[in-house]
């Protein structure tokens, strides 16, 4: 075994079926009596119940959380919870509205409690973003990283099948750079594989039935593993590709990250011998760029960029933009060969 270096970060987990009945317990383990309940505007019934659990301890809530954290709505958010003398942020929701709890982090330090609603994984990050003026800026800092998480699959439960679908394939995609990454070692392709087995499992089962708590609990489960090797290794190509077609052409998150995701895989796929057997081995099939984009049409996922609102003519600039600061990658990056990739992601063909 070569020498490796394993980074664990902090962080307390409670996880399963109604772990949202364990929310004053963590609130007191915190030992917060003001917590700022966050949500987006289209969850706020959860935020309000949410609110009304933590009863006194609830400060106040602030549903205003929205795509991509604008600097706007940062702000407002960071009055909010100084007006309310807040001590603790509770972001209930997708990636959307923990990255929000995180931009009030970052500059008051206040511990975030997670309550997390897709399989994006920020709960697990150290990671945080800012859009200003259209410009998506990401960081990296301690002070944002959740202190707990709570995993409640029931919550769920009405996560649109859609959604349910790309952010699954968006948390797999964490665990797939993680495989590959410049800083591999042996637990962080344990926790990539055993994330991906789950959300390959649990997806299918979530597309049968929306409301089998088992398949959510599986989708849930792999989502906050991807999440853990995404914050303690480094992305390649396909995160690259992912950040400059989404800042520039402000196409969806995990659709986009749904559809590129099999390209790169194909485009790395000799240059990463190792991570694409675990990936085989977690699908159960022959072929990891061929597997998950067969899986993405057996789920019904979106397969092109360009139904997804791209246009062919941009590509070029996009492989300009990967090209102008590539990230490491186990396979050389090329201008030719960013652009054949994105014109299959474009047609949205079978790699
Ligand atoms: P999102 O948070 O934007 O949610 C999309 C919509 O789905 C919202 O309207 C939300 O209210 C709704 N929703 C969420 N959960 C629901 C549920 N269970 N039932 C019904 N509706 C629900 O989407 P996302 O994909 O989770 O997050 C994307 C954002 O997260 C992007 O900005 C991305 O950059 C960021 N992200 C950050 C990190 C990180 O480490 N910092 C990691 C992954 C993603």
């Amino acid at each position: 075994m070569d020498c490796f270096i394993f980074e664990s970060l902090p962080g307390r987990v409670v996880f399963g079926p109604d772990g949202l009945d364990q929310l004053s317990h963590e609130i007191e383990h915190l030992g917060a009596k003001r917590a700022l309940v966050l949500s987006t505007p289209q969850q706020v019934s959860l935020a309000q119940e949410i609110a009304s659990r933590l009863g006194e301890r609830c400060a106040g809530i602030f549903a205003r959380a929205v795509m991509h954290v604008p600097v706007e709505t940062a702000h407002a958010a960071r009055e909010e919870a100084d007006r309310l003398g807040a001590d603790c942020v509770v972001a209930a929701g997708g990636g959307s509205t923990v990255g929000l709890g995180k931009a009030i982090a970052l500059h008051s330090s206040l511990p975030i409690l997670a309550i997390p609603t897709t399989y994006a994984g920020s709960e697990m990050t150290p990671i945080y973003g800012l859009t200003e003026a259209g410009l998506k800026q990401t960081g990296r800092d301690q002070r944002v990283l959740p202190k707990t998480v709570i995993y409640d699959p029931v919550l769920t439960l009405d996560l649109p099948l859609t959604m349910s679908v790309t952010s699954g394939f968006n948390a797999i995609a964490h665990a797939v750079e993680a495989l590959y990454s410049n800083r591999p070692n042996p637990i962080t392709a344990m926790m990539a594989e055993e994330g991906i087995r789950s959300l390959a499992r649990g997806m299918p089962a979530v597309v049968k039935n929306p409301h089998d708590l088992e398949g959510r609990s599986d989708c849930l489960y792999g989502a906050w593993l991807c999440g853990s090797v995404l914050a303690t290794s480094g992305m390649a190509l396909h995160h690259k590709l992912c950040h400059v077609l989404g800042g520039t052409w402000n196409l969806p998150h995990s659709e986009t990250h749904t559809i590129v995701l099999p390209h790169v895989v194909a485009y790395n796929y000799a240059a990463a011998p190792q991570a694409m057997m675990r990936i085989e081995r977690a699908m159960g099939n022959s072929n990891a760029a061929t597997g998950i984009f067969d899986l993405m049409m057996q789920l019904d996922a979106p397969l092109s960029l360009k139904e997804i609102g791209m246009q062919h003519d941009d590509l070029d600039r996009a492989a300009s933009l990967v090209m102008e600061a590539p990230y490491y990658n186990p396979r050389s990056t090329t201008r030719e060969g960013i652009l054949r990739l994105l014109d299959g992601a474009f047609f949205g063909r079978r790699p």
